[in-house]
């Protein structure tokens, strides 16, 4: 069967595209539709092929390769996590990753993935803390106001609740930089001077920061009765936002727990230390809080499955609105034996001889 220029070529969605299209569908809507991907997939758990995503750690970093797939599609992410880049003018996290179809093999879709990260990791921290935070609650701390923490308070505001964020961040101009992005928001936002003054009244905490290292941003004393605890930054060996007191008194959810073991804020915790899958709590499985003054925590990682459901909205957003160009990643071959024949005929230039190409 001879393939199409179209089928051989995936789309290519660069950053300006992806920021082309967030803008024209709206953020708000681009985090709703992954949520319900990223649910609807989750629902699916056992069509995946799962494992723990591979990692190759350095003193400032990490730099990851995340795959999964069912039996029609693959996806994997490749991204990295530099907490000392923002001081070159680099992001902290930074990624793109491939569609491909299982049945041949052949890449759909190449796309950007850091903007699409933040969009994912806001999705499945709303769609937790539907699922696992009061439901009247009304009040966010947000520690950490870096690169992910607009989209964070976004999806928040939207999916959970959220009126009122209480902000705190190390570094003032990056509050400084939240507030002026989302003075148009309709959320109320309350400056704190530390983390203990910005979770005082807060239902929900969000942890978002970035060091590598074992850090302790929230601590047991800080927490309140019926709190959820949302810790996004704590997501590879070595670095961790919440102390062990807290994951002791709380309920504790995480995405995949061999990769949460090795990555979340449980890596502290004993191997047998008990923890639910977030998709045992979707598909009624396992409950999730148990009543009003528990305290649950949803340490997250990041999990492969929830790149596969952003990417799959993206690549049938960006064909639906036109947006993209086809990449020729991969040789279209007249006669798909043939590779050599591609180094004899060049689209523009004279054909070659054989002899030449070998000379
Ligand atoms: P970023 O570097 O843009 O922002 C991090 C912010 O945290 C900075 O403004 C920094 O000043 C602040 N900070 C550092 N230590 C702090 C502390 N002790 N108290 C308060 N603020 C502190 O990084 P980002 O892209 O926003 O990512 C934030 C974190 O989230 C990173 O650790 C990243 O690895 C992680 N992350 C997790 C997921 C996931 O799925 N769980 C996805 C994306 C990013």
């Amino acid at each position: 069967m001879t393939h199409t220029i179209a089928s051989v070529h995936p789309l290519y969605l660069s950053a300006p595209a992806a920021v082309d299209l967030v803008r024209r569908k709206g953020l708000k809507h681009c985090i709703a539709a992954i949520a319900d991907n990223i649910h609807a997939d989750f629902l699916r758990w056992n069509d995946f092929d799962k494992s723990a995503r591979v990692a190759n750690h350095s003193r400032d970093g990490v730099i990851e390769l995340m795959p999964i797939s069912d039996d029609t599609a693959y996806s994997f992410k490749y991204v990295n996590g530099h907490p000392k880049n923002t001081a070159l003018g680099l992001s902290t996290v930074m990624a793109f990753g491939v569609l491909a179809d299982v049945a041949t093999g052949a890449p759909t879709l190449v796309s950007e993935l850091t903007l699409t990260t933040a969009m994912r990791t806001a999705a499945t921290s709303a769609l937790a803390a539907k699922t696992l935070a009061r439901p009247d609650s009304r009040v966010m701390a947000l520690i950490g106001n870096g690169a992910q923490s607009e989209f964070q308070a976004i999806a928040f505001q939207h999916l959970v609740g959220i009126t009122t964020l209480r902000l705190y961040d190390i570094d003032p101009a990056a509050t400084a930089k939240l507030v002026a992005n989302l003075a148009g928001s309709g959320l109320k936002l309350e400056v704190c001077a530390s983390t203990r003054e910005a979770v005082l009244g807060a239902d929900i905490v969000t942890t978002v920061t970035a060091d590598k290292t074992c850090a302790t941003v929230l601590s047991a004393d800080m927490l309140a009765p019926g709190m959820h605890i949302n810790a996004v930054g704590g997501d590879c060996p070595g670095k961790t936002e919440l102390t062990a007191d807290v994951l002791h008194a709380a309920k504790v959810f995480v995405e995949f727990a061999p990769q949460s073991r090795i990555e979340g804020d449980i890596q502290q915790m004993p191997a047998d230390f008990e923890v639910t899958e977030l998709w045992e709590v979707f598909a009624g499985q396992k409950a999730g809080r148990d009543n009003a003054a528990q305290i649950t925590v949803f340490d997250s990682v990041g999990f492969a499955l929830e790149d596969y459901a952003a990417l799959r909205f993206m690549h049938a957003a960006a064909l639906e609105a036109g947006l993209g160009e086809r990449l020729a990643l991969i040789p279209a071959l007249a006669d798909p034996k043939n590779l050599f024949g591609t180094l004899l005929q060049q689209q523009g230039s004279p054909s070659r001889q054989p002899e030449a190409v070998l000379a």
